[in-house]
């Protein structure tokens, strides 16, 4: 497969120097590749998305909902190879991929739905003053360039690229070299729509064809998920522009555990926040923090909950959990399993790789781990569990906000009135209160501190692409 670029509407070749494997992590082997854009290119799609701006933005709100469902439903007939190659080549089990799928067809539908709302949205506004009107007017930012990571494909790029085209922008999205295929499904649905040519353009690559792009003198405004590293890069290319950026950067989450929880429900939601997609998610809560009264009954059953996590591949009718999505990130568990070793934790559970041929690892558990450790503070982006005890509320809020970063957090007790004043003194952008990892497109994603900067879905992630202008008129 080479056509791996759609630019201005058309499939190309990649003419870029690197090679892209793309790679199935539950056997450890590439089973397809792909050449990335070059800096040519991303020019051309750039200006492919600047060409298409100005008929695009004058479109009606209606015309512009109605291929954000068309997105939708053929989203929808193409499930069964979206799921697939979820499976193949993130590790995905099957009802992790359904359950991307679904969250990427209902983010079309909402901001569908928003961009129908969109002529309500400019309105008169009111003056004290006498002698003037004043309207508001929103407006699309313009043209966006969009980076994304590899754990969520579809949702991540669906969750920038819906509300950018509700708002009237045009795109260039650039997808992870991990993962260059789902999104290609995108540009199959704009072709199959007849979407306007050039309204989006997906060019694949490596961090070179990033660079290209988030440097790039046309864009109006970046939105980038990924990691602090390369997002700290990504800001200075818009510093040096002066230009918008959206931030989805790393987490390190805490999950808080009180005496009064229901434990087998805590239990449930501790290994589903730190084992769904291997541990994969910005929004992992890597940090148990768990209360005296009730640690030494809950450490046993989470322990015996972790063992008993079926890890295996993805085709496999009966994994709970699958490889993690690329040898790179293999690596870099494995590197933490070593620091730990050297840092003398507690391992109660894991803490190794698995010999199966794919890039697979066990669950892992440490108990008591010191608020100095590596592995208490870093974002590790495996299935690897770092716990503490604590006596007070304050004590658990202090050690949780004790953070560069502040994404999600979790909250088990069944004491509501605590639930929800813990929920307050927390420092990030969301919390689940007795639940975890449900994320709604009504609900806002974003995180606080170093978790970036910017909000994604409800009508927060609409806004960050579009731009609020004010007519006044003097009637003198
Ligand atoms: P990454 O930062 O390595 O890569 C992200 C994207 O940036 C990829 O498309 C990559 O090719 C591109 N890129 C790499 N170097 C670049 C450069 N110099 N300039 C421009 N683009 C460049 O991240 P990753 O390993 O793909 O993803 C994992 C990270 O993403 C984790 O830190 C995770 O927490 C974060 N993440 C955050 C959220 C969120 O919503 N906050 C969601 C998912 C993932």
């Amino acid at each position: 497969m080479t056509t791996s670029h759609y630019i201005a509407g058309r499939w190309v070749d990649g003419q870029g120097s690197d090679c892209i494997s793309v790679n199935d992590p539950a056997l450890g082997q590439p089973f397809a590749e792909l050449m990335a854009a070059s800096a040519e290119q991303v020019d051309q799609a750039v200006a492919a998305a600047r060409a298409a701006l100005p008929a695009w933005k004058c479109t009606s709100a209606s015309e512009r909902a109605a291929y954000l469902r068309g997105f939708a439903e053929q989203l929808g007939q193409r499930r069964e190879a979206l799921v697939t190659l979820q499976m193949r080549n993130n590790g995905k089990p099957r009802h992790e991929a359904e359950v991307d799928l679904d969250d990427a067809i209902a983010t079309f539908g909402y901001y569908a739905e928003l961009a129908e709302q969109l002529p309500g949205q400019n309105r008169d506004v009111p003056l004290a003053a006498p002698g003037f009107t004043a309207r508001t007017r929103l407006e699309p930012v313009g043209v966006v360039g969009l980076i994304v990571p590899w754990n969520f494909p579809l949702v991540t790029s669906a969750w920038k690229l819906a509300p950018a085209l509700a708002a009237g922008c045009t795109v260039v999205l650039k997808p992870s070299e991990v993962t260059p295929l789902c999104e290609l499904a995108y540009g199959q649905i704009a072709d199959t729509l007849g979407l306007p040519a050039g309204v989006l353009n997906i060019v694949n690559g490596k961090a070179e064809t990033g660079a290209a792009l988030s440097n790039h003198n046309g864009l109006d405004k970046l939105s980038f998920t990924g990691s602090n590293n390369v997002g700290s890069q990504v800001m200075r290319s818009a510093a040096a522009q002066c230009r918008p950026v959206t931030l989805e950067l790393g987490g390190k989450s805490a999950i808080l555990v009180f005496d009064d929880c229901d434990v087998d429900s805590a239990v449930q939601w501790i290994v589903a926040g730190i084992c769904w997609n291997a541990g994969q998610m910005c929004s992992a809560t890597s940090r148990l923090l768990v209360q005296d009264g009730i640690a030494d009954a809950l450490l046993p059953r989470l322990q015996a909950a972790l063992e008993n996590l079926r890890v295996g591949s993805p085709l496999s009718e009966e994994a709970d959990m699958g490889p993690v999505t690329s040898q790179a990130q293999w690596l870099k568990v494995a590197g933490y399993f070593a620091t730990a070793r050297e840092e003398g934790l507690q391992c109660l559970v894991g803490g190794k790789v698995l010999d199966r041929g794919g890039w697979f690892v066990s669950p892992t558990l440490y108990a008591d781990v010191p608020e100095g450790s590596r592995l208490w503070n870093e974002e590790i982006f495996g299935p690897v569990l770092c716990a503490r005890r604590f006596a007070s509320e304050q004590q658990a809020i202090a050690e949780a906000n004790d953070s560069r970063f502040g994404l999600v957090a979790t909250v088990c007790t069944t004491d509501l009135a605590r639930a929800e004043r813990v929920a307050d003194a927390l420092e990030v952008g969301h919390v689940w209160i007795n639940s975890v990892q449900a994320v709604f497109v009504e609900t806002s994603w974003g995180g606080t501190k170093g978790s970036g900067i910017g909000r994604e879905l409800g009508p927060w992630g609409l806004s960050g692409y579009q731009s609020v202008k004010h007519v006044t008129r003097c009637l003198g």
